[in-house]
C-alpha cells in the first residue's frame, strides 16, 4: 500500500497578535512530524530568545529587497514597518518531497498565496471572544496601552479577511485548537484529488 503523500500540502495559518498562534503551532509540530515549518525572512530585529534560522531568517532591508527583485519569494508583505516573506525555493523542495509546509503569515501574504496556490489550505485562528484577545494581550505585560490598542485595532481589520479562509479554528484552549487543525489536515489528506495514485489501482 502506498502511504507516502504524492505531494506536500501548503497550510496557511493566520490569526491576530495575541491569539496564541505560536503555542498552537509548536504543539501541532510536536504531534505531526510530517509537517515542516516555513521559516520566514524578515527585516525586523530578533526578540529576546529568538534565533536566526529557527524563528526567522533575520535580514537587512537591502537583502530583502534583493530577494523581491530576484523573485525569490512566494509572497511577502509589509507589516508594522517591516518586511516579512516566504522563500519559494525552501518550500518547493519540501512540497516535492511529499512534506507538508506550514506558513504562519498575515492576511495580505495569505491573499497572495491564495492567488498563486489556490489548493493550499487556509486556516484562521481566533480567540473565543474579542474581550479574551484583549485580556491575553494585557496578560503578556510587555506592551504599553497604546501598543495593545493598536494590536486590537489591527485584529479588527484582519478579522474582515476571514471569509477568504477555508477554516476557522477557535483557540479557547491550545489542545482544542490543535485537535481542530488535525481534523482539517486529515480531511484534506482524504480528498480524492490527493489520492489519485492509490485510486489508479482501482480504475
Ligand atoms: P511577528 O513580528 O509578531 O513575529 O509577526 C508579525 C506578523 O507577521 C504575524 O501576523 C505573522 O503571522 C506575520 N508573518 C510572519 N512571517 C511572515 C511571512 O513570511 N509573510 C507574511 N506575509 N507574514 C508573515
Amino acid at each position: 500500500m502506498i502511504t507516502k503523500k504524492e505531494k506536500g500540502q501548503i497550510i496557511v495559518l493566520s490569526g491576530p497578535s495575541g491569539v496564541g498562534k505560536s503555542t498552537v503551532i509548536a504543539e501541532l509540530l510536536g504531534q505531526q512530524p510530517n509537517i515542516s515549518f516555513s521559516v520566514s525572512y524578515t527585516t525586523r530585529s530578533p526578540r529576546t530568545g529568538e534565533q536566526d534560522g529557527v524563528n526567522y531568517h533575520f535580514v537587512s532591508r537591502q537583502e530583502f529587497e534583493r530577494m523581491i527583485a530576484n523573485d525569490e519569494l512566494l509572497e511577502y508583505a509589509e507589516y508594522v514597518d517591516n518586511y516579512y516573506g516566504t522563500s519559494l525555493k525552501a518550500i518547493q523542495e519540501r512540497l516535492d518531497a511529499g512534506i507538508d509546509v506550514l506558513l504562519d503569515i498575515e492576511v495580505q501574504g495569505a491573499a497572495k498565496v491564495k492567488r498563486r496556490c489556490p489548493d493550499a489550505l487556509f486556516i484562521f485562528i481566533i480567540p473565543p471572544s474579542f474581550e479574551e484577545l484583549s485580556r491575553r494581550l494585557h496578560a503578556r505585560n510587555t506592551d504599553s496601552e497604546d501598543i495593545i490598542s493598536g494590536r486590537l485595532e489591527k485584529a479588527r481589520v484582519e478579522f474582515r479577511e476571514i471569509p477568504n479562509y477555508d477554516y476557522l479554528v477557535i483557540n479557547d484552549k491550545v489542545s482544542n485548537a490543535v485537535d481542530e487543525i488535525q481534523a482539517i489536515l486529515l480531511s484534506a489528506e482524504c480528498r480524492v484529488t490527493n489520492r489519485s495514485r492509490i485510486l489508479a489501482q482501482f480504475t
